[in-house]
């Protein structure tokens, strides 16, 4: 196995995530503006040979976990030629992929036979009109049946549910209440300012402490041993079978252990969910060098990381305001 590379500040750098596509078929308060976001035009994007090449450089380095994700991955044209192809990646080791779940359906079958690790599924409330408001559209059906159909098919499926002020925060006592009798996990994340408008509040409220708290008023939570370089912290409710976590992607108390890379879905490399983008890879990888250059480049990129999310941010040279469909979520 190709070892593991390690930044400057000693973390491995192991995980991927890959945005396929900046489109969506949903409009979710917390990502983009109702009008939506201006789309790449297609040969701004990575083309699927890009994306395959480029995985198996990352896999040279010592990249093993990838994750596909958007905008909406399944609105991408073949997505699951992709999928193919980057399961056959040597060094790829677990394949995973984040989907708002309302095309993803039809393709579960093939996405078990693959070996596809894990689901997470993008679903903020467990009540259709809540839903239609938070999305702009009206598919908790769609969603739901993901859900089930995940499950039957025995892939792992965590949860990802945005904590919003005003918006969610009755759905978080029922979310946990699921795990009781479904092996799911429930992941709630705190809120983050990438809606292509801005932060909607002057001060985050739900905080992942706040939210930890309501949800120990109702019920006793035991700690779990938390994932290596996982973003979660994960409680269960005794006897429960499923688990609940909180993320905090806006306090930011991860960074310290942070093993991932993103690239965009116009191939740019991001070391830091909040970074401006530090090595634009389409262009290396139309411009006709070998492979080894561009894991040279990739490298380089890789030992000047920034210690934390919070250094990122100052560093960036445009304020924190795009859509997280265009940053690859
Ligand atoms: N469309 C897919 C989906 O919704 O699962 C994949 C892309 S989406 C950008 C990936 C994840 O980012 C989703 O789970 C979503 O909840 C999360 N996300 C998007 N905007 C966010 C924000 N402003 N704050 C926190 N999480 C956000
Ligand atoms: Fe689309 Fe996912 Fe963003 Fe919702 S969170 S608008 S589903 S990309």
């Amino acid at each position: 196995m190709t070892p593991v590379l390690h930044d400057n500040h000693g973390r491995p750098i192991s995980y991927a995530r890959l945005a396929v596509t900046d489109r969506c078929n949903l409009r979710c308060f917390y990502c983009m503006p109702e009008e939506g976001i201006r789309y790449l035009p297609k040969k701004e994007l990575l083309t699927f040979e890009e994306i395959e090449r480029l995985v198996a450089i990352l896999a040279g380095l010592g990249i093993h976990k990838i994750r596909i994700t958007g905008g909406e991955p399944f609105v991408r044209t073949d997505l699951m030629d992709l999928i193919r192809k980057i399961s056959r990646i040597e060094g790829i080791q677990s394949l995973h992929l984040t989907t708002n779940g309302v095309l993803t359906a039809p393709h579960i079958p093939e996405l078990k036979a693959l070996g596809v690790r894990s689901v997470n599924l993008s679903l903020d409330t467990l009540d259709r009109t809540r839903f239609q408001v938070i999305t702009r559209r009206d598919e908790f059906d769609a969603t739901w049946r993901t859900l089930m159909q995940l499950l039957e098919a025995g892939i792992e499926v965590k949860i990802n549910a945005v904590v919003m002020e005003g918006k969610n925060t009755e759905d978080i006592l029922p979310f946990v209440e699921l795990t009781r009798t479904m092996p799911l996990h429930i992941r709630f994340i705190e809120e983050m300012p990438f809606n292509g408008e801005g932060s909607h509040y002057p001060r985050l409220n739900w905080t992942y402490r706040a939210i930890l708290e309501y949800i120990q008023s109702q019920y006793r939570l035991e700690k779990l041993p938390d994932e290596p370089h996982s973003t979660a912290y994960t409680y269960r409710v005794p006897g429960f079978v499923g688990d609940v976590g909180v993320i905090a992607a806006f306090s930011r108390t991860f960074c310290g252990t942070c093993n991932r890379i993103r690239v965009t879905a116009q191939g740019m490399l991001k070391t830091c969910l909040y970074d401006d983008g530090v090595l634009d890879l389409k262009s290396l990888l139309r411009s006709g060098i070998p492979d080894d250059q561009i894991r040279m480049e990739l490298g380089k990129a890789f030992r000047q990381r920034p210690k934390d999310g919070f250094e990122a941010e100052r560093k960036r040279t445009k304020v924190v305001t795009e859509s997280m469909s265009t940053i690859g979520g």
